[in-house]
């Protein structure tokens, strides 16, 4: 942003990337007239608790400080490592030499860490802290060092050969380079835009609406933004491999405000409620029946499902979401939590047998308590039948989404059950029975490849079929899953 102060308006662009993350905040600026280069500001909460939002003259004094033309920011949803203001990011290397001194973000998840963590300490490095954000930093500056921090494309094409997963990038120099990288596998989405006052990039196109929505360009796999001069410019750093864009994001992830890679992620979810419509076998009829979304991504996957099975109106709202603030008084208890995510409308939901749609089901405590607790026992439900539009999700992500293990996922113990994202009778009813629900319906695999309209050698679907983009997520996955299935066996609870 030539000649002003990009601080308020990256705080404007955090905040409406605000659902990608809420464990932290920050923004780094860069000001070649202060005797600090690079500056940050950083803690653990949301963004307008971060940066004084709610009071007037600490915001002012924080964009103040702040002050420069050139920045980034950062929220974090954290995949690994435990939560304190050093784990909160951008993270920073100071050095004397303005080429070494850099700042930067990352959005996804690092699959090789431990091969790369144990390469750089054979090179005498320390680690401190339990991230993969840490060991990003330490390659950085070794790739810096021996690039002579003179070409970052140079610097992203080592990375590429070097690291495995989802890495997207904004990166920020002590010597003013400005540079966003999407990894050569795409998984994470990228956009940038080219304004009047300047050039921006972020995750998501939500972000970047307040310009002008039809100015978007979306960054390629292997490509990066480089914004100099208040010029956006689009750059190969190396080849793409096999694109890989995560599904979830459609489903679950992204503002459903956004386009990734240009398609809409409303729309999408529109189509995963007329798939599931397509594959409905009760015979609803709107006088004994009500459908409903769980609060918020749910809303147009419900809207759409209500209108493809004849309903004369689009769903009812059985549940309100309660306010999104940080809060402590379920002292981490997770079930105690979802209790407090929701609030019913027994008017709604009374004597009726209610559909409750919603994007996903991961581990099944939110599901089975609010089907139970809201929907039944509060809102006095006489049956419910819950729809998904994601099919079962079997395997942990490796990518950056929090879904660390198989032990935490409801349906990995009927994968030999589940075909093409269709469990057999009994694995339906048992997995229903779970989340203490009358039916239960998944999106099948095919239904979700016709709502995404991409084909699947374009996409990643490996937390629905195992079948990871990258080397690195296949040989986690191998080794998980030996485990769990010689873990589970020992159980004898397979059900099979
Ligand atoms: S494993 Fe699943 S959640 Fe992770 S990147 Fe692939 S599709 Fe997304």
């Amino acid at each position: 942003m030539p000649g002003g102060n990009v601080a308020p308006q990256l705080y404007q662009m955090m905040k409406d990337l605000q659902h990608r993350g809420q464990a932290g905040a920050g923004i780094s600026t860069f000001d070649p007239n202060r005797s600090i280069i690079i500056k940050k500001h950083k803690k653990p909460g949301r963004v307008t608790e971060v940066f004084g939002g709610a009071d007037e003259r600490e915001f002012s004094e924080i964009m103040a400080a702040l002050d420069g033309e050139k920045g980034i920011g950062h929220t974090r949803y954290g995949t690994s490592g435990s939560l304190t203001n050093r784990h909160v990011q951008p993270f920073e290397r100071v050095h004397g030499i303005r080429y070494k001194w850099f700042s930067f973000g990352f959005n996804g998840h690092i699959a090789n860490r431990t091969e790369l963590e144990e390469g750089i300490r054979k090179e005498g490095y320390h680690l401190m802290l339990d991230t993969d954000t840490e060991v990003l930093m330490h390659y950085l500056s070794k790739y810096i060092s021996d690039v002579n921090g003179a070409d970052p494309k140079e610097m992203f094409r080592r990375l590429s050969e070097d690291f495995d997963g989802a890495y997207n990038i904004s990166f920020l120099q002590g010597t003013g380079d400005l540079v966003a990288m999407r990894d050569p596998w795409g998984i994470r989405p990228l956009s940038g835009i080219q304004t009047d006052e300047g050039a921006f990039v972020a995750s998501e196109t939500c972000a970047l609406y307040r310009f002008r929505p039809e100015k978007v360009t979306h960054i390629q796999p292997g490509e990066m933004a480089v914004l100099e001069d208040g010029e956006l410019r689009v750059e190969r750093y190396c080849p793409a491999k096999r694109k890989a864009l995560c599904f979830f994001e459609f489903l679950y992830f992204a503002s459903v405000t956004s386009e990734i890679d240009g398609r809409p992620v409303y729309e999408t979810r529109k189509r995963c409620g007329e798939e599931l419509a397509r594959i409905e076998d009760q015979q609803i009829n709107d006088r004994e029946w009500v459908v409903i979304p769980v609060p918020d991504t749910a809303r147009p996957i419900a809207n759409s499902y209500a209108k493809a099975i004849g309903f004369p109106q689009i769903f009812d709202e059985g549940l309100i979401a309660a306010a999104k603030e940080r809060t402590f008084i379920d002292g981490g208890d997770r079930r105690k939590k979802v209790m407090n995510k929701f609030l019913p409308i027994p008017s709604i939901l009374k004597g009726k047998k209610v559909i409750v749609v919603d994007d996903s089901i991961v581990r099944s405590t939110t599901m089975a308590t609010m089907v139970k607790y809201h929907l039944k026992k509060i809102g006095g439900a006489k049956e419910v039948h819950v729809r998904i539009a994601t099919p079962p999700i079997i395997a942990p992500c490796y990518y950056g989404i929090d879904m660390r293990s198989f032990d935490e996922l409801i349906a990995a113990p009927f994968e030999e059950r589940i075909e093409k994202g269709v469990p057999d009778e009994d694995a339906q009813q048992e997995i229903a029975g779970r989340i203490n629900a009358d039916s239960l319906k998944y999106l099948t695999h095919d239904g979700l490849l016709n709502a995404l309209g991409f084909d699947r050698s374009e996409i990643c679907m490996a937390c629905l079929d195992r079948r990871y983009p990258t080397p690195y997520g296949k040989k986690l996955d191998e080794g998980a899953h030996e485990l769990f299935r010689k873990r589970d066996r020992s159980k004898g609870d397979l059900g099979c």
